[in-house]
């Protein structure tokens, strides 16, 4: 049989125009690299940045989106050791780091100033074949289905990690602003940790999700105050940032108590927000950004699924529905996650 030297993936030629379905060619792996066969890849509102040349760091063109790919590793480097033809992988955001930096040394590679991320810099996961760094993917276990390890690549483990740095406790009250593909795993992870959690969004339904997976209160900030909602129970010990709208950043800063943190994670088009220096000194409030995560992190994101603890809601389309799909998200018309099934063809 002639080997396959082409493969179908979505491309973006310019920004803003729509991506265009096409046959590119496959790529072979460098030493340090595998070849991995998606079988599914997630929507990440980032996706739609890059296609849009949104942020003020552009990403290269022509660009293959998506860095929530989950597949089987066809072919491996020749200095590849840990990972082996056969393995089902998940390839993040982090796609690639210097391993030998202040940062990379201190269990940072999400500061890497080398770093290269998926679907950005690299060529990402909207294709049926992506090129990866091995060291920076991640073992999936076999009994998660790789529809639903893919939204926790990104929105998994991104939020794990912001609720980590917040440093929640079991006795916490954990705000979570914004419940959708980040959300709705954000108040799973709080509750893992044994907190209590409130849910701030505007749309019903999503507020309806975020009980059945275990929020404990839930406010429409459309409807409802949720400053005064969430000062009502106590304030926040911590808040996390998901929506893209700098009004829910100072709403979550105006909700914390004393002493609490404000995790900021979503990354609105409009950059700014008041911050009161009075109160954030006298209140004694922390302040943190947190990028992504580590691959330990994504590992422990995996084995918390594995074992029952988190539920991933998401529907599926076809790799030829990208465009129709990006407005699915902007329109905020999908209850959580969309990913694009490589099985269900063209
Ligand atoms: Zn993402
Ligand atoms: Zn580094």
């Amino acid at each position: 049989m002639k080997p396959v030297t082409t493969m179908r993936a979505a491309v973006v030629h310019e920004f803003k125009a729509p991506l265009q379905i096409e046959e590119v060619p496959k790529p072979e792996p460098g030493s340090e690299q595998i070849v991995v066969k998606i079988e599914a890849s997630g929507l990440c509102h980032t996706d739609i940045h890059a296609a849009h040349g949104d942020w003020p760091v552009k990403p290269k063109l022509p660009l293959i989106p998506g860095h929530e790919g989950v597949g089987i590793v066809e072919m491996v480097g020749s200095d590849v050791t840990d990972i082996k033809e056969g393995d089902r992988v998940a390839i993040p955001w982090l796609g690639y780091a210097c391993g030998s930096c202040e940062y990379c040394m201190t269990g940072w590679p999400t500061l890497c100033e080398k770093q290269l991320n998926t679907g950005y810099f690299l060529d990402g996961t909207y294709a049926e074949y992506v090129l990866a760094y091995a060291k920076y993917v991640c073992k999936v276990p076999a009994s998660i289905n790789p529809l639903e390890a893919a939204p926790l690549t990104c929105a998994g483990v991104t939020t794990y990690k912001a609720l980590k740095m917040s440093g929640t406790r079991p006795s916490d009250l954990v705000a979570i602003f914004g419940i959708g593909g980040l959300g709705h795993l954000a108040l799973q992870y709080a509750k893992v940790a044994g907190a209590t959690v409130v849910a701030v969004d505007l749309v019903d339904e999503k507020l309806q999700m975020a009980r059945q997976l275990g929020a404990d209160y839930t406010v429409n900030a459309r409807t409802a105050n949720p400053v005064e909602e969430i000062k009502k129970l106590g304030g926040a010990d911590a808040a996390i940032s998901l929506a893209v709208s700098p009004r829910a950043f100072e709403q979550a800063f105006n909700a914390l108590r004393r002493g609490g943190t404000l995790v900021f994670v979503a990354l609105p088009a409009d950059n700014y927000m008041q911050l009161p220096i009075f109160e954030t000194v006298l209140n004694g409030i922390k302040i943190v950004g947190s990028i992504v995560g580590t691959p330990i992190d994504l590992a422990e994101v995996f084995e918390l699924h594995a074992a029952g603890k988190t539920k991933v809601i998401y529907e599926t389309r076809k790799l030829e529905q990208v465009n129709e799909s990006f407005e699915e998200v902007e329109k905020a018309a999908v209850p959580a996650r969309l990913v694009f099934d490589m099985a269900l063809g063209s």
